[in-house]
């Protein structure tokens, strides 16, 4: 074999970046990145050529520029990136709880443009503060005296207990001694924020008076944690807001809530069981509530704190603050959100958390039939049904709680459900799904409309792939940027937003 035919025929960089299909990925992702990733597949090329048969280096050959897009595809995407949650999950905690909307991912795009006037006051010319640009929005919509916010609930339970009651003892039931995950434990948060706990009460069953007997010139607040991950039924008995407040107000001690869910609205008009909401909360006179960003108020990752002015003061200038505090891009993302919650209906219309939840059953059906039809159409293998499936809360919110959806079920031919599953993962649109009765379920209350055209062009690759040997798409499988839209149009394929002026 003459390998140095084979070495002067090894493509130039220069020449395969003047090709069509190159090009437009050095317009997606920079012509820098893509020429690295072409860089590396000629040195594979290269070794190949040294090391290989004949037979093994013409088949690469002949594959080469066929495979290369793909290959530069692979290499250029970000770690983090968009994934397909078909799971049904709509707080997925491993796929990054809440998704954002068209509304809160415009005021980031925004944001992170250029400059902002993020400590700067646009009025005076002078320095400004960064939570003047969310504090009185937040206010307004929960009807707190005052509100603040910092980089997520655990956040701002620490802090809370850091600023209110350091050096002090908080009572807490023990039916509230929750886990969250990710370490996050009621006794240990208390430990670290060199607040005391004291228990009262027992697992099932609490009641004002076991508060009472445990106040003493030591007790720093009473504190009341949402059991949002779990359910105490049967013999139980909980102490209201109103009874801790009264019984606050007799000893001077402020209630300190943790709703950690946080929610704003009514969940009873999604045929849900009530959840009270922040507002109640306030309104029966917690001093102070906080709350997560990203579980069902659907905004950004934060922990929103809010109530008695007095004490959210002793918070913003606590050493924590500064640690604690919200980034510009998170910053416009809540605001946004909250925005939104000006009016119940834009909340519910454009918040994706709000939209999902609110999904009928028809519009589920209808959506699942179409995707099962277009699937069937394509001639691709496997068994395709649709069958009436299970949503979930998720993110330790609602556990109780199962929501009725429509999934599309499939029963793959030629591979296992695990290797189908393993293989979605792999694609170019990551695809989370999960296996039952030995079918993969694709839920549909988590899948936006623009994300089925995207689902049905990646099931019918992976499929026809598996029944045929070949790739029914001849390039690429069409690809959706970031996406978003809670309209949820599709922006088709190998669109970029139109935000020409920033450089990602
Ligand atoms: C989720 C939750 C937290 C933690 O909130 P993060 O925003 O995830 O930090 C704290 N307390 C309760 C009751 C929760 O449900």
């Amino acid at each position: 074999m003459n390998k140095n035919y084979y070495f002067k025929n090894i493509p130039k960089v220069d020449t395969l970046l003047k090709e069509e299909r190159i090009q437009a990925l050095c317009r997606i992702y920079g012509k820098g990145s893509v020429t690295e990733a072409i860089r590396e597949e000629l040195d594979h090329l290269r070794a190949l050529v040294r090391t290989g048969t004949e037979e093994e280096i013409t088949d690469e050959f002949e594959r080469f520029t066929e495979e290369l897009p793909g290959k530069i595809e692979e290499a250029s995407r970000f770690p983090l990136r968009k994934v397909i949650n078909a799971t049904g999950i709509i707080l997925h905690t491993n796929l990054g709880r809440a998704p954002l909307g068209n509304l809160q991912g415009e005021a980031l795009f925004q944001t992170m443009g250029g400059y902002t006037n993020l400590e700067y006051d646009t009025e005076t010319g002078k320095r400004g503060k960064r939570w003047e640009h969310y504090a009185d929005l937040i206010a307004s919509v929960t009807g707190a005296e005052g509100a603040a916010a910092v980089n997520n609930n655990a956040a701002a339970v620490t802090l809370m207990l850091s600023a209110l009651t350091k050096g002090k003892e908080v009572i807490v039931s023990r039916g509230e001694l929750i886990e969250i995950g990710g370490h996050f434990r009621i006794p240990e948060v208390m430990e670290q924020s060199g607040a005391r706990l004291r228990e009262v009460g027992t697992t099932n069953r609490t009641r004002i008076s076991d508060y009472e007997e445990a106040i003493t010139e030591e007790t720093g607040a009473l504190l009341k944690v949402h059991t949002s991950n779990y359910k105490i039924i049967g013999f139980t008995e909980e102490t209201s807001i109103e009874e801790l407040v009264e019984l606050g107000e007799k000893y001077h001690l402020p209630v300190l809530v943790d709703a950690g869910s946080g929610v704003l609205v009514n969940l009873e008009q999604f045929g849900l069981a009530h959840e009270p909401t922040v507002q109640e909360m306030l309104k029966k006179g917690a001093d102070i509530v906080t709350f997560s960003g990203d579980k069902l108020l659907g905004g950004p990752q934060a922990g929103i704190i809010t109530g008695k002015q007095k004490y959210i003061n002793e918070m913003l200038k606590h050493p924590l603050m500064r640690a604690l505090r919200l980034d510009k891009c998170t910053i416009a993302a809540l605001t946004a959100t909250f925005r939104e919650y000006l009016n119940e209906n834009n909340a519910i219309e454009h918040i994706p958390v709000l939209w999902m939840l609110s999904r009928k059953s028809d519009e589920l059906k209808q959506q699942a039939q179409e995707l099962c039809a277009a699937l069937k159409n394509t001639g691709v293998s496997g068994e395709f049904a649709v069958e009436p499936s299970i949503s979930m809360m998720g993110g330790g919110s609602l556990p109780a709680e199962e929501i009725p959806s429509f999934a599309v079920t499939i029963k793959p031919a030629g591979m296992s459900c695990d290797e189908m599953a393993e293989r979605m993962r792999k694609m170019s649109v990551p695809v989370i799904a999960y296996t039952k009765n030995g079918r993969v379920w694709f839920d549909m209350r988590t899948v936006t409309a623009g994300e089925v055209h995207e689902l049905k062009c990646e099931l019918t690759m992976l499929l026809g792939e598996s029944f045929s040997g070949e790739r029914v798409w001849e390039s690429n499988p069409p690809r959706t940027r970031l996406t978003p839209n809670t309209g949820f149009e599709d922006q088709g394929a190998h669109q970029l937003p139109n935000h020409a002026h920033i450089t990602y």
